[in-house]
């Protein structure tokens, strides 16, 4: 197999990237305005808290049950789709992964290839390799289509062009789609993007599809879509291929109906979404439609490498809902693309280090606050600040300090400067005396600092005055001030 690189853009520019994000006034109110709207829409889905947290507790419980029989539930899933007559390959890298769909491709003489919504292909940057040996990609969820017109990475893992104004996308669609007339009405919008992509899906050879959950228990994929189009990509073309993480499957299908409720409430604010698609196998004798070949490729990318840690091995209960992205006060005022990863936001901090290596994305968990906003929402309840700051020691370790579990990059942030300085603070708090002396002279010091607000503060929303002052309210509800 090619050891080839990846066209990966650098994560660990991600201070300037969330400087110019910043400095960009339409960028923030996009981001903000829907943000919130996610948000509220959210909060809508769980009104009873005590439900909530239950069915977390159940959406947790059923990942870890997955997790600790990982090996055995992916051999009986693999054993019941080739019962199936479904074909199964194991990818560990992206290259792996790119080059099995290759040769599917190759074997077929297919040279167009509709996809479905798939973050797993946008890890592997499938579409780009494929364009390079001479097979075409066509992003048919809207969301992907409007990005892959304007040559650009997803900025959310659920929403991919929600950084755009719906000028940005009527501007995008006159100029690339033939006969499209410029609107802004977003109903218009839609149909147009409908129009052009119908056609995509009767002139595939191929379609792909990513994967939410997958069943040991029945061989089954459960695709949970609202456009219709990842029905359509896996069952119109001949062929179907599905690319899915490896953490992905649970022992049985009737535990998805729980995690499918958690995910689809805490992504996008819905009860349930407009179509479930589940899959088991090919097209059989006697049925009138569905692909006659399917191909599952299993990817792990770095997956093993979380997986082999007992507390890092918790990135892998991820059902990808997007919540803790909607809810974080840096991807809520940066946006998705300073992140320079496939996965932004709190999701993307914990993981890309496994998929991408330390020393690449060393900066990305410095990128955070720990207000723990990511965690309190997430409805698998990954611990996602102590998880940050577990990969903020690993990135700063000195190289000779030995670990448990060494991971790729390890001390890439490593400084000797820094650890004087946290060694110096560790002995102050250890010793009262000590620390009273440095604080009484920190406290002269002060005068020193600088009193204006700078760099990430400056970029803050300010808080909005009341409406009403606190003697008011207190009037109305007949309280004494
Ligand atoms: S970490 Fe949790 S909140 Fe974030 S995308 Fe994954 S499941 Fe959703």
């Amino acid at each position: 197999m090619s050891t080839q690189p990846l066209h990966f853009v650098a994560p660990n520019d991600f201070k300037a990237r969330a400087r110019a994000a910043l400095d960009d006034p339409d960028l923030r109110a996009n981001f903000r305005g829907a943000m919130d709207f996610l948000q509220g829409k959210r909060a809508a889905q769980f009104p009873d808290a005590d439900e909530r947290e239950a069915l977390r507790d159940l959406g947790e419980a059923i990942r870890r049950d997955a997790l600790a029989r990982l090996p055995e539930l992916l051999a009986q899933f693999e054993s019941q789709l080739v019962a199936a007559g479904a074909h199964v390959h194991w990818a560990e890298t992206p290259n792996e992964a790119n080059e099995i769909v290759l040769r599917i491709a190759q074997a077929h003489c297919a040279k167009r290839i509709v996809k479905g919504k798939s973050m797993a292909s946008e890890e592997i940057e499938l579409n780009d390799y494929l364009a390079e040996h001479g097979v075409t990609c066509t992003e048919s969820d809207l969301g992907e289509f409007i990005v892959q017109l304007a040559h650009e990475k997803p900025s959310h893992i659920v929403m991919p062009a929600i950084h755009k104004t719906r000028r940005d996308i009527a501007q995008l669609f006159e100029a690339n789609i033939p006969a499209a007339a410029y609107t802004e009405d977003v109903d218009a919008l839609i149909q147009t993007g409908r129009r052009a992509l119908r056609h995509a899906f009767v002139d595939a050879d191929i379609g792909l599809s990513g994967v939410n959950f997958a069943a040991a228990d029945t061989g089954t994929l459960w695709l949970v879509e609202n456009e219709g189009n990842g029905r359509l990509s896996t069952t119109v073309p001949d062929v179907h291929v599905a690319i899915m993480g490896i953490e992905k499957v649970v022992a049985k299908l009737d535990y998805i109906v729980p995690l499918s409720s958690l995910l689809t409430r805490s992504a996008t604010g819905q009860a349930i979404t407009t179509y479930f698609n589940l899959i088991s196998g090919p097209r059989r004798e006697g049925e009138q439609d569905g692909p006659r070949e399917m191909h599952v490729v299993l990817l792990d990318n770095g997956r093993t490498q979380a997986y082999a840690d007992e507390q890092l091995r918790a990135t892998l209960q991820c059902i990808r809902c997007g919540a803790c992205m909607n809810h974080c006060p840096v991807y809520t005022r940066v946006g998705g693309h300073a992140y320079g990863t496939t996965y932004p936001g709190p999701i993307g901090k914990i993981i890309s280090p496994h998929l991408l290596g330390l020393e690449a994305t060393a900066d990305l968990p410095t990128a955070s606050s720990l207000c723990g906003a990511c965690g309190e929402v997430c409805p698998v309840r990954i611990p996602i600040p102590q998880l940050l700051i577990r990969l903020r020691t690993e990135a700063n370790r000195a190289p000779d300090e030995a670990v448990a579990h060494a991971l790729r990059g390890q001390g890439a942030n490593y400084s000797r400067s820094e650890q004087i300085v946290w060694r110096f603070w560790r002995g102050a708090f250890a010793h009262p005396r000590v620390y009273r002396v440095f604080r009484w002279a920190a406290t002269r010091l002060a005068a020193f600092a600088p009193s204006q607000q700078m760099g990430w503060t400056q970029h803050r929303t300010p808080l909005k005055p009341a409406a009403r002052s606190l003697a008011d309210l207190l009037r109305a509800r007949g309280q004494p001030e």
